[in-house]
Order: structure tokens, then C-alpha cells, then sequence
């Protein structure tokens, strides 16, 4: 049985915006019809995604690289580092990205760390409608101080 920490998502969300190049107007027009919630928590998203929201709605949001440039495993980074509490990521399902395997990775990142995680414009309204964005939310996610301990003590 893995060992589980609780870790708590506090009230102001660190929130991950990303949309593929097919799904940014779409993406920028929910941040729009989403911005009184969405301001009053931290915006972060990929380089293109990050720009044309802030240019576009007014949001700050702060950029990391460009997705295919490596933006959506900075992203993931900052899960593994607690710095991120929410991803609103709109995929194209209909267009191959050439970053294929980071997507897959940022999403496989998010489920390990128990991070919401919103793929299509329906459950990102499901995510920003629930009580949970104006509360604490307490999670139970791996200890990975205990995995580490105990691998190292088997192995
Ligand atoms: P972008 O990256 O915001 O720089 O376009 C998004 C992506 O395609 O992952």
C-alpha cells in the first residue's frame, strides 16, 4: 500500500492555462466570460497561450516557454514543485502536435500529483462552477519522501 501525504490546494488557485493552436479562441474567449473568478487567482500558462490571454481579456498571465518549445514541461515542472493547483488544458484532439509526448507527460504528471485538470471548455465549467475554487481542498497524493526511503532501502 503506497504511503499518502495530504497536501491542501489553499483558496487562491495557482492556475495552468494552456490551449492548443486549434482551441485558443476558444480558450481565451471562457477566460473572458470566466475573468471576474479568474482574476483573483494566479495565472500561469505556455509562451503563445499566455500572451494572447493577457492581450486579450486584460488577465495576467505569466508565460513560460511555447509549448512545443518545452512550455508544457515547465509546467510540469511546477507541479512536481506544489507551484501549480489547477490546469485548464484545451487539447486539439483532431490536429497532431509535434510535442506529443510532453502533453502526454504533463498530463500523466498531473494525475501522480492529484492536480484537476480540464481538457475541453464542458469540464473546465464544471471545475470553475464548484465550490472548491472558493475553498481549501485537501488531497492525499504519494509521499515521495517515503517512496524514495523505501526504494533506496529495498533496491
Ligand atoms: P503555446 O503552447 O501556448 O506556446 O502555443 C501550447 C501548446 O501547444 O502546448
Amino acid at each position: 500500500m503506497e504511503e499518502k501525504v495530504t497536501l491542501t490546494i489553499g483558496e487562491q488557485k495557482n492556475i495552468a492555462l494552456i490551449a492548443h493552436d486549434g482551441k485558443k479562441p476558444v480558450l481565451i474567449q471562457w477566460c473572458e466570460d470566466n475573468k471576474a473568478i479568474l482574476k483573483n487567482h494566479n495565472l500561469c500558462g505556455t509562451g503563445t497561450t499566455a500572451r494572447m490571454i493577457s492581450d486579450k481579456t486584460g488577465l495576467t498571465v505569466k508565460g513560460s516557454n511555447s509549448g512545443p518549445l518545452g512550455g508544457d514541461q515547465q509546467i510540469g515542472a511546477k507541479i512536481v514543485e506544489g507551484r501549480i493547483d489547477l490546469i485548464i488544458f484545451f487539447s486539439d484532439p483532431l490536429t497532431a502536435q509535434p510535442h506529443d509526448p510532453d502533453v502526454k507527460a504533463l498530463i500523466r504528471i498531473a494525475q501522480v500529483y492529484d492536480i484537476p485538470i480540464a481538457v475541453n471548455k464542458a469540464s473546465a465549467d464544471f471545475i470553475i462552477k464548484s465550490d472548491f475554487m472558493n475553498k481549501s481542498y485537501n488531497h492525499d497524493v504519494i509521499n515521495f519522501q517515503k517512496n524514495i526511503e523505501q526504494r533506496a532501502n529495498t533496491l
